[in-house]
């Protein structure tokens, strides 16, 4: 028999399902560690405590203690209190601090969010010496804390944390973190020596602070193999290719999945017609139609429903939507968008919706319910993604047989594999450069066999929702990139 010891890790990072959410990250910092937990990891996740969290949540936490803790050059000190809730075998430690985290959303500005994520990130590590934990792991996630790796080994080097090995995550290098060196240096009063060209320092006075913990983490790891080989190129490195090549030898990349219980058609409470693989040729419909009336779209089953579930920034491919959008409208198709974002795509949707009523809705609104009767109401989803490190609508769509319509990069390029009407076989409709006519070529391809080869199309359906889209597999990866980087000795 296998002897494994068991690994302790402390998750932190800026947002997580159900607490708060606005993309992606959260939905990886709650999946992930739940599926560590029933791996047998001891997990807490370490969050701050925003003051938009639901009260729901904010009257179970209880108090765990508190202290004061030095932060700024200058001496300055802040209030750290420790609150903890424990839910699905995970235990979840919300830093309180009212001067940080009493005020609107996660992320507000750069002259907001750069001192409080350094105090984050210094209360974390300060949480966990005061709660006497030392995780085998600290497993950090994206720039908001990034700065854990650099003051591990500075400001708590000579602490029992020193032990822990640290792992950085990047869940999108879009994001770094980056301000000027003097008010990094006050709020984070780490050593000058580290405000040097390798760590911190990036352009001609600015600090970066992913690039620092890139720097300074045990092991780097990014949320699909193809963006994990990406990023290292001038084009989807956000200048900081050079760096992350230098750091390849500790790069890994590990494909996100989704949470089948968060997101399950046959028992999901915001759907009219639950259903499974065995029914969802009929079931489908029910959502279908139910998504049309709330909508406002003509109501058809002969429509073909195309969802756009995203954060509207141009990340997401939207200039190619916008491009060929008119041309989809041919009486047959019906598109769907929700999100929220830049006010240029906020403002081409609503036109969009007035142009073309009962063929096109925009909701420009972050709606949980709304996404989930999205993902089972369509027939196909839209990711035309520009980059896309690992994505997770493409995923959610497949497991409620939506057919995915997705650009080959980053993890797109991972889990969807294009359909091949020669044998038969694939999740969904791909292309590959960033070009609005192969984007509408595919939207095309996807109508033919819709319209014309209905059995083709519902055997992909039926591909698509027996896929492994799990965390299983992956976290499987992560306990043993853990086990590998804390050996049994
Ligand atoms: P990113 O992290 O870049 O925003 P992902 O595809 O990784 O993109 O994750 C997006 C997550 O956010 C998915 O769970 C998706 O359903 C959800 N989401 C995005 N926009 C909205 C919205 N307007 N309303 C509800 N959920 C949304």
């Amino acid at each position: 028999m296998e002897f494994e010891t068991r690994r302790s890790i402390a998750f932190i990072g800026s947002e997580c399902y159900p607490f708060v959410k606005t993309g992606g990250l959260g939905d990886v910092m709650y999946a992930l560690p739940k599926a560590l937990a029933e791996m047998n990891c001891d997990v807490k996740v370490i969050l701050p405590r925003y003051h938009c969290i639901p009260s729901k949540y904010q009257e179970k936490m209880v108090y765990r203690g508190s202290f004061n803790m030095d932060l700024c050059a200058d001496g300055r000190s802040f209030y750290v209190g420790i609150m903890e809730y424990v839910w699905d075998g995970v235990v979840y430690d919300f830093i309180d601090n009212d001067e940080f985290f009493s005020y609107g959303n996660p992320y507000t500005n750069l002259v907001d969010d750069i001192p409080k994520f350094c105090y984050f990130s210094k209360a974390a590590l300060a949480a966990l010496n005061y709660m006497n934990w030392v995780p085998d792991i600290i497993h950090c996630h994206d720039w908001q804390a990034s700065l854990i790796p650099v003051m591990l080994r500075t400001q708590f080097a000579n602490t029992a944390l020193w032990d822990s090995k640290t792992v950085l995550t990047i869940h999108n290098l879009r994001f770094q973190g980056v301000y000027n060196i003097p008010t990094l240096k006050y709020w984070t009063n780490l050593p000058d020596d580290v405000f040097n060209i390798d760590v911190f320092k990036t352009g001609y006075e600015d600090a970066n602070m992913l690039k620092a913990g890139l720097a300074y983490a045990d092991i780097i790891t990014t949320v699909s193999e193809t963006y994990a080989g990406e990023i290292q190129t001038p084009f989807y490195g956000d200048g900081l290719d050079e760096h992350i090549r230098h750091h390849s030898g500790k790069l890994r990349g590990i494909v996100n999945g989704i949470d089948v219980e968060q997101w399950d058609p046959a028992n999901d409470p915001k759907l009219s017609t639950p259903y499974d693989i065995s029914n969802v040729l009929t079931q489908k419909r029910g959502n279908k139609k139910a998504l049309q009336e709330e909508l406002g779209l003509e109501v058809s089953d002969d429509k073909f429903v195309i969802g756009l579930i995203s954060r509207l920034t141009n990340q997401k491919g939207l200039d190619l939507v916008n491009e060929i959008l008119p041309g989809l409208i041919d009486g047959n198709t019906q598109v769907v968008v929700l999100g929220t974002g830049d006010a240029v795509y906020e403002e081409s949707f609503r036109n969009f919706e007035n142009w073309f009523k009962g063929s096109v809705c925009s909701c420009i609104m972050y709606d949980e319910g709304r996404a989930h009767r999205i993902y089972a109401g369509a027939d196909a989803l839209l990711v035309p993604s520009l980059f896309e490190p690992c994505g997770l609508t493409q995923l959610i769509a497949m497991r409620y047989g939506t057919v995915p319509i997705v650009r080959e990069t980053g993890g797109l390029k991972d889990t969807v594999q294009p359909y091949n009407m020669f044998t038969n076989d694939g999740n969904g409709f791909t292309f590959d450069r960033y070009e609005a006519g192969l984007l509408y070529d595919a939207i095309n391809r996807a109508k033919t066999i819709y319209f014309t080869d209905r059995w083709q199309w519902d055997e992909m359906v039926q591909r698509d929702m027996a896929k492994d889209v799990s965390w299983k597999a992956s976290a499987e990866k992560y306990r043993d990139l853990y086990m590998e980087l804390k050996p049994n000795y």
